[in-house]
């Protein structure tokens, strides 16, 4: 075992077992905000404070040399750090949404602005309210700035160590970490699975059930997803409106806008990504989901999705409630209007609105004059366009995945601490738990609020 940081005494040569108040497991997101806050060194407002002179010693491990991978890895190396305007309904969980909503509250976006901020990071509001790092600052800035605060407030650091067992020693009501590491309370923040080269290999999920915790199935989220199209479009990108149903014709769970990215294996994209959270949670309650495009919407100068159009990636709308897609009535209504006198093709007609080889590609009857088409190939036409079915058959998995869903059941813990109600004094935090967010910077925001809520309850404040 190596101590780190020049700043860091860590384990002492006694021999004895290191004892801390609180220890912290996983250095990203949610588990620097869960030091910085069981030191008392960040307030509710998010301003940096100077450590209380009672605040417990607080260990921070974590099994990289250097952690924070994610977030150097974010936003392509730009780290969406959170999005102007936050709410539950931006998240998938199976468990209560009302106890996310609650830790949501206790930490909200403003608060990590104001932190980022104030530790020298300046940051601006993108189209869709992405907060990103402000021109001139990056990923790396954020997390150096994060380290940097870490370090000020006093937390020690043991990085470049994998935990690798967890007890619960009832003598001393502490939690003895790799035999040779004491603490009263253990925060567990070692994410999700996603991206296993960053760190994340599920370690928190297996310490929750080991604990008797209930684990919601862990699924890839945020991810390309595969299918098997009836048509090559590989390369191809169009904005479309994802539409998630629990199965065929069945109840819509979900429909998301932005843009589409066909590939090799799949689709991909904005669009792609916000429809594989709702897909993966589905199949995983057993159902057999369906996800189908529609490629006129977004395209209508005064369409219902009209104010998402104009964004060079529009925001990734998640709502069941979101308007519907243009009725394909309606399209019918105006090919036939357009026919009248018209002796142009349905494709070329299409091409002032989608990219040519997607017309060419997929919409049947493409090279047929408007006033030639029959009722029932106008029909076949807009069908493609309005509701294709992607025949989407599974994902990329987690190593291509941005985030995990499932995890721990937020009902086990309490929505103030976010302490389990299993077993006293163990906190979770961050992606480990069941909430995962849409794209937009919302799983920063969970891991940010999540990190502070459990820190702060560890810290006993
Ligand atoms: C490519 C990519 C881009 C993304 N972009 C964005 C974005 O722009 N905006 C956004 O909001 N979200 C983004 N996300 C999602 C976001 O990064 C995560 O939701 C967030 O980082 C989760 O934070 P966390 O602290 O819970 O977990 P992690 O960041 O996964 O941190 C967990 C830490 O625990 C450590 N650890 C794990 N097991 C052990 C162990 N046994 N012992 C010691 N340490 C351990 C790991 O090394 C790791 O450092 C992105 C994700 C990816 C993969």
């Amino acid at each position: 075992m190596r101590p780190r940081d020049e700043c860091v005494a860590v384990i002492p040569g006694t021999g004895g077992p290191a004892e801390f108040g609180v220890a912290v497991v996983g250095a990203g997101a949610a588990g620097l905000l869960a030091a910085l806050a069981a030191r008392g060194a960040v307030g509710t407002d998010g301003r940096p404070r100077e450590a209380p002179l009672a605040a417990p010693r607080v260990l921070l491990l974590d099994s990289m040399e250097r952690p924070g991978r994610k977030i150097l890895v974010s936003g392509g190396g730009r780290c969406n750090v959170t999005n102007a305007s936050v709410s539950e309904r931006d998240f998938v969980t199976s468990s209560n949404p009302v106890i996310a909503r609650s830790v949501l509250r206790e930490f909200p976006p403003e608060a990590i602005r104001t932190l980022l901020e104030t530790l020298g990071v300046p940051l601006r509001v993108e189209p869709g309210g992405k907060v990103f790092p402000a021109e001139g600052y990056r990923a790396r800035h954020v997390l150096d700035a994060l380290l940097r605060a870490v370090r000020e407030a006093g937390v020690e650091t043991l990085f470049g160590h994998e935990v690798r067992t967890v007890e619960r020693d009832e003598r001393s009501s502490s939690f003895r970490i790799d035999t040779s590491i004491l603490a009263r309370r253990l925060v567990v923040a070692t994410g999700g699975k996603s991206l296993p080269e960053t760190g994340s290999r599920g370690f928190g999920l297996a310490v929750a059930a080991r604990f008797g915790h209930t684990v919601v199935e862990p699924r890839p989220a945020l991810v390309p997803m595969r299918c098997d199209p009836p048509f090559d479009l590989a390369g191809v990108t169009t904005p479309a409106i994802l539409t998630v149903r629990e199965h065929r014709g069945g109840k819509v769970r979900a429909r998301v806008a932005g843009s589409l990215l066909f590939t090799h294996r799949g689709v991909s994209g904005p669009a792609a990504l916000d429809a594989s959270l709702h897909r993966g949670r589905l199949a995983s309650q057993g159902l057999d989901p369906h996800v189908e495009a529609d490629f006129w919407t977004l395209t209508e100068p005064n369409g219902p999705w009209a104010s998402y159009r104009g964004h060079p990636k529009p925001p990734g709308v998640c709502l069941p409630e979101a308007p519907p897609p243009v009725s394909a009535g309606k399209i019918e209504r105006f090919l036939v209007e357009r026919s009248v006198g018209s002796t142009c093709s349905l494709g070329s007609l299409l091409e002032e609105r989608f990219a040519r080889r997607f017309v060419h590609a997929l919409v049947p009857a493409a090279s047929t004059p408007l006033a030639g088409l029959s009722r029932a190939m106008r029909h076949a036409a807009v069908q493609v366009l309005t509701s294709l079915d992607l025949r989407v058959r599974g994902d990329e998995g987690f190593r291509k995945a941005e985030a995990t869903s499932g995890g721990a059941l937020l009902e086990e813990l309490d929505r103030k601490t976010l302490e389990s109600r299993i077993v006293p004094g163990l906190h979770f935090c961050g992606e480990v738990v069941d909430v995962a967010g849409r794209l937009g910077g919302f799983n920063f925001q969970w891991a940010w609020a999540s990190g502070a809520v459990a820190g702060r309850g560890a810290s006993g404040a």
